[in-house]
């Protein structure tokens, strides 16, 4: 696979999830760091998004609740580029009816090399990274080489 590049804007589109018994955590974490959540644009899928509004005087996109499509909103919206980081607290000890969503979330943020924080020890290495505060460039597979590859003979 080819690779090329593609330049995260200074104003990140963040993305934030939490699981259940995580929600707890990342809405105290957002809170923490709302100072440095208000340069960026917040999008959530529903009940984190929606608890985190009540939480956090910040505007925030909600999208559908998870189990009910919302992680495959937030895979497409970065497979299409429009979200630059992932900010998930999935739950590593309980299991989730949605687990194949949570998984492809989680395959198309490694598939688009999107920075990733998975817990609140790694979100805070992220949140003091000084490439989320600047224009910053990541490689991403080459799609236009991709589908010429795979429609020439
Ligand atoms: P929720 O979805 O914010 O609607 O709970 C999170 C998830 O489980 O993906």
């Amino acid at each position: 696979m080819g690779v090329t590049t593609r330049t995260l804007p200074k104003c990140k589109r963040m993305a934030l999830v939490a699981h259940d018994n995580k929600k707890a955590d990342l809405i105290n974490w957002a809170k923490q760091v709302s100072a440095e959540l208000k340069c960026h644009q917040l999008y959530a899928t529903g009940t984190t998004g929606t608890l985190l509004q009540k939480q956090i005087e910040l505007p925030i996109t909600c999208l559908l609740s998870g189990p009910m499509g919302g992680d495959q909103q937030l895979g497409a919206m970065i497979a299409e580029g429009k979200i630059d980081v992932l900010i998930f607290f999935w739950d590593p000890l309980d299991a989730v009816p949605h687990d194949p969503d949570v998984k492809a979330l989680l395959r198309l943020a490694a598939v688009w090399n999107i920075p990733v924080a998975t817990n609140q020890a790694s979100a805070n290495f992220l949140i003091a990274s000084s490439s989320l505060k600047e224009e910053s460039v990541i490689e991403v597979p080459d799609y236009q080489n991709y589908i010429a590859n795979r429609t020439t003979n």
